[in-house]
């Protein structure tokens, strides 16, 4: 890079501020202030970059593919491979596990089932850590790293909490992780005791959780790493830039994510957005979000939206109506509340997608029909093409558009329901109309279970006919 080409892309990181979403508010403040959200209003923070001075930077495109077959980590990674936008100096202490650069798969049985010529699936469960939350806490822990913590902290039960205690390791930072006691599952923990984190069963529930988080917001030398984090966001909206490089710049019609936290939506978003003001692209795909019934505040919200909400000027809502108790055994997306709805909103409505719910039978036989297309994903990142399939169905995608799925976590992440799955044995607890629970079957229309073989080769080639 010549050096006034440098300088200029040195000067928009230089110049990233922290900007309060709240329109009324609209702060600034430092890209080194240790804050999390507004200290004016107490709203959401984004991370802004100067594009204007980026838009003078020649073959931006080729020097993102060209760092992709580099020896140094951080120029492979598929994050800081796209360091032009994110907001850190050049001598930022990277930390990195070669996160991103995940496969876009051809899925044929998933296209033939959702009713679309063709369909592709981002894989983000083929990141270090098994989830997509590690193209987040890349750059989370770096700007903790700068900031001189010495102390990383989150709440979570599932893959935040491993991906946090990843990096920490790697970064040489303690990491502590908030549980409430009692509600501890030991398959979604063992990564983060494996990553070395400090694990504290506190004494309370999840709310008492992300009470004590926000307390410890106020010591200098701990550094909160929850989703409200605005540096998670920038790592995580290279998503955006990776698949569209993947496509050959060609603009998919249509990217379908699962909803749960939202940072995600909002990521993808964010990095679409990026990308069309900076020229390189000339249109925004569709985004959608598809949420697990028992668990879908902000598809009751979309539903019920007037025809005068719509469109991408129009005025958010000021309120979402939290699920007080939310349900489903996609456990990455039962979330009542979502932190991030308002930002996952603006990017629907910006490019006219929708958020829809499937219930969960639609989520286990589309888990299933993932995997016999030869890829293994966690049950939320299966709404998707559960989702897709509906939505084909309403009219909502043509059957010829390019439609890009994407998964959010590794079929490792959750062994037990698949395995329950494929034997007949899995079941989830639905509210009745007296409002008591019941257990309901998931029957499993592409159920695999093993079967008892005797120990002779006719045995076997019988069972295998039987099979074909
Ligand atoms: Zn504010």
């Amino acid at each position: 890079m010549s050096d006034a080409i440098a300088n200029t892309a040195q000067k928009a990181v230089t110049t990233a501020v922290q900007r309060c979403i709240v329109p009324a508010c609209a702060a600034t403040f430092g890209i080194r202030e240790q804050i999390y959200v507004c200290p004016r209003c107490g709203g959401p923070l984004q991370i802004e970059i100067p594009l204007e001075l980026l838009q003078s930077v020649p073959d931006l495109r080729e020097r993102w593919h060209a760092r992709a077959s580099s020896h140094d980590a951080r120029e492979r990674s598929g994050v800081w491979r796209f360091r032009e936008l994110l907001p850190f100096d050049g001598d930022a202490p990277v930390v990195t596990l070669c996160e991103g650069n995940t496969p876009l798969y051809d899925a044929p049985r998933c296209a033939q089932y959702a009713g679309l010529t063709v369909l592709r699936l981002k894989h983000q469960g083929c990141n270090p850590t098994a989830s997509f939350k590690d193209t987040g806490m890349t750059t989370a822990v770096t700007q903790a790293k700068l900031l001189g913590a010495r102390t990383v902290v989150c709440a979570s039960t599932g893959n935040t909490a491993a991906s946090l205690a990843a990096y920490a390791a790697r970064a040489e930072l303690q990491c502590a992780i908030l549980l409430p006691q009692g509600q501890i599952s030991p398959a979604k923990l063992a990564q983060s005791m494996d990553y070395g984190a400090v694990v504290c069963e506190i004494a309370g529930n999840f709310d008492d959780c992300m009470r004590l988080i926000s307390e410890l917001g106020d010591v200098p030398f701990i550094y909160i790493a929850n989703s409200i984090n605005p540096f998670r966001m920038e790592g995580q909206k290279t998503v955006a830039f990776e698949l569209l490089e993947q496509c050959g710049w060609r603009v998919p019609d249509h990217v379908v994510v699962p909803g749960g936290n939202m940072g995600n939506s909002s990521a993808l978003g964010k990095g679409f957005d990026e990308m069309l003001r900076l020229g390189l692209i000339d249109r925004l795909p569709k985004i959608s979000v598809i949420q697990a019934e028992g668990s879908a505040p902000l598809a009751h919200l979309f539903a019920g939206l007037k025809p005068s909400q719509f469109g991408p000027e129009a005025a958010l809502p000021d309120e979402l109506a939290p699920v007080a108790n939310p349900r489903t055994l996609a456990s990455a997306i039962k979330i009542g509340a979502p932190v991030s709805w308002k930002k996952a909103l603006r990017a629907v409505l910006r490019t006219r997608g929708n958020i829809i719910t499937v219930s969960e039978p639609e989520i286990a036989d589309a888990k299933a029909i993932i995997g016999r297309d030869g890829i293994g994903c966690e049950p939320a990142s299966a709404t998707t093409v559960a989702g897709i399939r509906k939505l084909v169905a309403a009219g909502k995608i043509y059957a010829g558009e390019s439609v890009i799925a994407v998964l959010t976590g590794h079929v490792l992440k959750d062994p037990d329901y698949v395995s329950h799955y494929h034997r007949g044995t899995l079941s989830f607890e639905s509210v009745t109309e007296q409002g008591t629970t019941k257990s309901v079957p998931i029957g499993g229309a592409f159920r695999n279970a093993p079967e008892k073989v005797a120990a002779t080769k006719e045995a076997i080639l019988k069972s295998l006919e039987s099979r074909r």
